[in-house]
């Protein structure tokens, strides 16, 4: 197995998008081999090395960064295999967690397949998307990634490996799930005892529910619990043709009705996507995109699966219901061939690249939220942000998934005292969110950046309950130590 120590390579290895500065580690390991990587956890007990689970980086919550540990980089694991057919309408494919997720995309849809998870950012590796149950815009429809997988081999913390195929594990009637493994032996651990949010989605802590399949205490467990080695990825036929648009309003109270309509389960038109650009992200955009018009207050994105017989039809169905909410027809754009997709694509991918530009110039780091409210609340959360933005005069966009009742609002400072009043700010919208029955975490997950904040949610029980199954299966604690769980928890509750 390469060891790498020499600065230029660990380099890259301190950093992933989260801007967290403190990253250093003595070297990195490349297994080549799941075998590899037993063998490295096999050693910790005695040589009491600890290890930070490295994927590609485009992680937003500083989960890849070592504080001091070894890394483990996934890169060489890197093997797709072929789409294999279990019917007309499903197929797995088996992938090594070093793949990346555009290449499987790519290569699955060239055989007529589909992987609908896709956390915009395509550089990432599919195993780091299993370990956050990251998901995005298609998630509306189809769900997080967790609800497309079917099997993943896990190298535990002590070297064991565990090959986990769906619905062969359950938590019995007390919660239990029962283990016996070759290096770590007879383990016998209860599912974590608190309820989950009830957004949809939720992506902040170890997974719980009654009657609980293994594999989904794994998958969003941020590395803390094992190594995804490969996984059995859930495929379905690849959609004839998809209606993409961007349907811009003048007033928030119409586009708001534009969504509740979108949602309504009677409703013919049934998007896969639904999100949404407030003012001052088009304002933003205006600036690359002449184009759009200055009096919008707000802008949503759909995307539609259709075929060639029915999209005369559904594109009528969804005129009707701009026109009802009254819309910006003809200001808004209508994408229905593969360029006119990926312009508008484009243009969505736009909005980071030109705010991150900005704030190069103000020398300073956005505050970014990715909290998720249950739908009945959406509204007062979303008055909210916009409320204590406005009073404090900051520069703000909000964006993102309000399908699913979660925006990003990044708040832009202009200087030191701004970006210190937006932290704090910060801590009251967790409140606020809290208070809504909402989640800390919809997708970024929760990594080292917010892991002080995880107490909030949970409580100190909801935290004992993760520190009693991460010592379960990582008595050592040598993986992913600082993630998830404060390494203060871990240490002072020895
Ligand atoms: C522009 C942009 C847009 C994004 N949009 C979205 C979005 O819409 N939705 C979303 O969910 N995320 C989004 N992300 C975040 C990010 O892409 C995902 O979190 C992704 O899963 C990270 O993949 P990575 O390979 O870069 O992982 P890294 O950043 O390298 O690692 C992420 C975490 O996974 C752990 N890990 C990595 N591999 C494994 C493994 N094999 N086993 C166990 N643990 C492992 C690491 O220890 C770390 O904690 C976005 C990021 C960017 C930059």
């Amino acid at each position: 197995m390469i060891y790498k120590h020499d600065q230029a390579s660990i380099q890259g290895f301190l950093e992933d998008t989260s801007n967290l500065k403190t990253g250093h580690t003595p070297g990195v390991f490349f297994p080549e081999t799941t075998g590899d990587l037993s063998e490295l956890l096999k050693g910790t007990p005695n040589d009491y090395r600890r290890f930070t689970i490295a994927g590609n980086g485009t992680g937003t919550t500083g989960g890849r960064i070592p504080l001091g540990d070894y890394v483990i980089s996934m890169q060489k694991l890197d093997r797709i295999g072929e789409p294999v057919a279990l019917s007309s309408d499903k197929a797995i494919i088996t992938v090594q967690a070093g793949a990346l997720l555009g290449d499987i995309q790519t290569k699955v849809e060239q055989s007529g397949w589909f992987y609908p998870p896709d956390p915009t950012e395509k550089l990432c590796f599919i195993g780091s998307t299993i370990a956050n149950n990251s998901s995005g815009a298609r998630s509306f429809k189809y769900g997080p990634t967790r609800k497309h997988i079917s099997r993943i081999l896990v190298v535990l913390p002590q070297g064991d490996l565990l090959d986990l195929r769906r619905g062969a594990c359950m938590a019995d009637e007390h919660g239990m799930f029962h283990l016996s493994l070759p290096i770590a032996g007879s383990l016998a651990f209860q599912r974590p005892q608190y309820t989950m949010p009830e957004t949809s989605k939720h992506n902040a802590g170890y997974f719980s529910e009654e009657g609980m399949d293994l594999i989904d205490l794994f998958i969003g467990s941020e590395g803390t619990l094992g190594v995804i080695a490969e996984a059995d990825l859930m495929l379905i036929p690849l959609p004839m043709a998809i209606i993409s648009c961007l349907v811009y309003f003048r007033n928030i109270d119409d586009l708001f009705r534009f969504i509740r309509l979108l949602k309504d389960p009677q409703n013919p038109v049934t998007p896969r996507a639904i999100e949404f650009f407030d003012q001052h992200s088009l304002g933003f955009l205006a600036s690359k995109y002449p184009e759009v018009p200055s009096d919008s207050c707000g802008a949503i994105f759909l995307e539609q699966e259709t075929t060639p017989e029915s999209e005369e039809q559904d594109l009528d169905a969804l005129f009707e219901r701009m026109e009802s909410c009254n819309a910006m027809t003809d200001e808004s754009w209508m994408a229905l061939d593969r360029d006119e997709q990926a312009r508008l694509h484009e243009f969505r991918h736009a909005l980071p690249l030109i705010v991150n530009d900005w704030l190069s110039r103000q020398q300073e780091s956005k505050i970014s939220t990715d909290m998720a409210v249950p739908e009945e609340a959406f509204r007062e959360l979303f008055h909210f942000y916009r409320k204590s933005c406005e009073q404090h005069g900051f520069v703000y966009i909000i964006f993102g998934h309000i399908g699913n009742s979660h925006v990003h609002l990044n708040i832009l400072p202009r200087n030191r005292v701004e970006f210190l009043l937006g932290k704090s700010l910060y801590r009251e919208f967790i409140a606020k969110v809290l208070s809504l029955g909402g989640t800390l975490s919809a997708e970024h997950g929760i990594g080292k950046l917010k892991a002080e904040y995880l107490v909030e949610m949970y409580h100190d029980h909801g935290i004992q309950e993760m520190v009693r199954i991460k010592k379960c299966l990582d008595p050592f604690l040598v993986l992913n130590i600082g993630n998830l769980i404060s390494a203060a928890y871990l240490v002072e509750k020895e």
